[in-house]
This record gives structure tokens, C-alpha cells and sequence, in this order.
């Protein structure tokens, strides 16, 4: 399994170490063993072409894959054209800086309903992506590729089947799978590994198993109420869910290649580095049978094991700490 794995924006412990700009962050992470890092231009589009161009150099160096987060207020739904216009253009220019950070995918919150008819909304939204897709290839940005993101709140856009939906409109669109927000949505609706893979199922189903591998995951621990998502939380924090563990064997049956992304609040790149090694885990269990807590030591002897697959597992780690530089 190919994946990319790190948090979104900087952790509290980037700071406590006197870390003290994003350029950082490429080495930071690498230095954890992770490889991926969203850029967040969720409160607004400062990023400068010259700070973009410095993460890149640094990211390039340093193996890791950058996507970008656009502002929180796009809103392609707004029944006034002007605000649907603006949000095209606020998605344009998160495409612009996402080149200019070497990545090619920036997640969307596409929108809410605001008392607007379901279907009407949803197809404002799905026609102003296509606007913002012309734009990009207007602009030479083809290869960006815009992620609409599963919300956790029922007055917005982007239910499973909607996001998938919406996704349907232009190949290039992915979907960004938020699970903390489906579980806030579902009133913690993911228990299981089965609710998990029924998950991987709809997109597969509707998008195709190629498409769906690639998907955008979001992933944290997550409080709610009966009205959906709260507040990020983190692993560490008793009594949140979902757990990755149950997600993460799914991913690695499947063989997905996705970009995954902790968003747990504060402590987001250790718990990214929780995630890789529950992945890791599976993907060993997964060629082995599983492990007990000691690895190679005490393994049960009815576990199908042969040398060989015990190799390639070794192998596989390996190659992945090799492309992590650990
Ligand atoms: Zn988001």
C-alpha cells in the first residue's frame, strides 16, 4: 500500500520546539516519519509566492506531499451570483498557491443550503465547481485537483452520496472523506470496520475502485451533538471517536494509495504518526496474520507466516522508512 500520511497545519509541538514558520515543516515532518502536510487557507489567502515556492523546495527535499485547504466561506450555493463568483475565486486562487506549493489537491467546502431546495443547492454547487474546473484549465492548472469535502453538519453540502455526487461531474474531482464528520453526521454512526467499508463501498460503487483508492481522507477523533460536529478532539482524549484501527485494515485490503490527513486538534502530527504506525500494523498483519504486542517474538503457531511473505513485509517497511528518510 502506497500512502501519504501527515497532519493538517502545525501541531502545538511544532511551535514548543521553537519552530517558527511553515517552511519548517517539510523537515519537521520528515524528521517524524510522516509525508504529507496540508496547508490551511482556511481563514484567508495570505500565502505570499515567495513562502510558497520556499515550503516547496523544502517539501521536494524532503519527500513530502503538500495539499492545501481553501478559505472556510467559499460558498458555491449563495443565491447571490456575486458570492458565487467570489468563491469561484477564492477555489482559483487556493489552485494557484497549491502549484506554487508543487501539490495538486485543494479541499472544498462547497457550500451550505440556507433554506435553499436540496436538489437546487446541490446543483449550483455542482455547476460551480465545473466553473471553477474551466477556470483552472484556462489558467493552465490541469493538473489541480479539486476535493470536495464530506461536512459534519446537516445545513451544509456534502453528505456521503452528495460528495461522491458532486465528484461524478469532472474526473479530476476527488472526494476529501472527512470521517469524523460522516461519524458526527451519522451521530457516531462509524462503530465498526463494517461501517468503515461500507464507506469505501459507496465511493467505490460510485466512482469507480480506481478513483475511489485515491481519495482525500480527513481523519481525527471528533465530539458532537444532535446537530452534527462539535469540535476536533484528539486520540488522546477518552470517549471520541472514530478509531483509525478499524479503518486502517480496510485501506490496506483495498489497496488504496490515499493522501491522509489528522486534523486532531493540537497534537495533529502525533497522531498522524499514530495513524502510520496502525497502517503499518496492517499492512504486516495483513501478509503474517497478526502479531502479538512483542512482534516476531512468541508468535502464535498457527499463524500462516512463510519466510518469505515475513520478508516482503520487512521489505515493504523498509522502502517506507527509506522514502520517509527514517
Ligand atoms: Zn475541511
Amino acid at each position: 500500500m502506497e500512502f501519504r500520511i501527515g497532519p493538517a497545519g502545525n501541531s502545538d509541538s511544532f511551535y514548543e520546539e521553537g519552530m517558527k514558520s511553515s517552511v519548517q515543516a517539510p523537515g519537521w515532518l520528515r524528521d517524524r516519519g510522516l509525508n504529507a502536510y496540508e496547508y490551511s487557507l482556511g481563514h484567508g489567502i495570505s500565502l505570499t509566492e515567495k513562502t510558497a515556492l520556499a515550503i516547496r523546495e523544502q517539501a521536494e527535499a524532503c519527500g513530502v506531499q503538500v495539499s492545501v485547504h481553501a478559505p472556510y466561506y467559499v460558498n458555491l450555493t449563495s443565491p447571490d451570483p456575486e458570492k458565487r463568483e467570489a468563491s469561484c475565486e477564492y477555489i482559483v486562487r487556493s489552485a494557484e498557491r497549491a502549484k506554487w506549493l508543487g501539490g495538486s489537491r485543494v479541499v472544498v467546502h462547497a457550500g451550505a443550503y440556507q433554506k435553499q431546495d436540496r436538489e437546487l443547492a446541490l446543483r449550483a454547487c455542482r455547476e460551480g465547481l465545473l466553473a471553477c474546473c474551466r477556470r483552472l484549465d484556462a489558467m493552465g492548472l490541469t493538473g489541480i485537483r479539486l476535493c470536495p469535502e464530506t461536512m459534519g453538519r446537516p445545513g451544509q453540502i456534502g453528505g456521503l452520496a452528495e460528495t461522491l455526487a458532486l465528484c461524478l461531474a469532472d474526473e479530476r474531482l476527488l472526494p476529501c472523506v472527512d470521517f469524523a464528520h460522516l461519524h458526527a453526521l451519522s451521530g457516531g454512526g462509524l462503530k465498526t470496520r463494517a461501517d468503515f467499508a461500507r464507506v469505501l463501498d459507496e465511493a467505490e460503487n460510485t466512482l469507480g475502485l480506481e478513483r475511489a483508492r485515491q481519495m482525500h481522507i480527513h481523519f481525527s477523533a471528533i465530539e458532537f451533538t444532535d446537530k452534527g460536529e462539535k469540535r476536533h478532539r484528539t486520540f488522546s482524549e477518552e470517549g471520541f471517536g472514530p478509531a483509525f484501527s478499524d479503518l486502517a485494515p480496510e485501506l490496506v485490503q483495498r489497496n488504496y494509495r490515499p493522501v491522509i490527513i489528522c486534523e486532531c486538534n493540537g497534537t495533529q502530527a502525533e497522531d498522524a504518526a499514530r495513524m502510520r504506525d496502525m497502517l503499518l500494523e496492517a499492512e504486516r498483519a495483513a501478509l503474517c496474520g497478526p502479531l502479538p504486542a512483542e512482534r516476531t517474538e512468541n508468535r502464535p503457531e498457527n499463524t500462516k507466516c512463510t519466510e518469505k511473505s515475513g520478508k516482503n513485509v520487512l521489505n515493504r517497511e523498509n522502502n517506507f522508512a527509506k522514502r520517509l528518510n527514517i
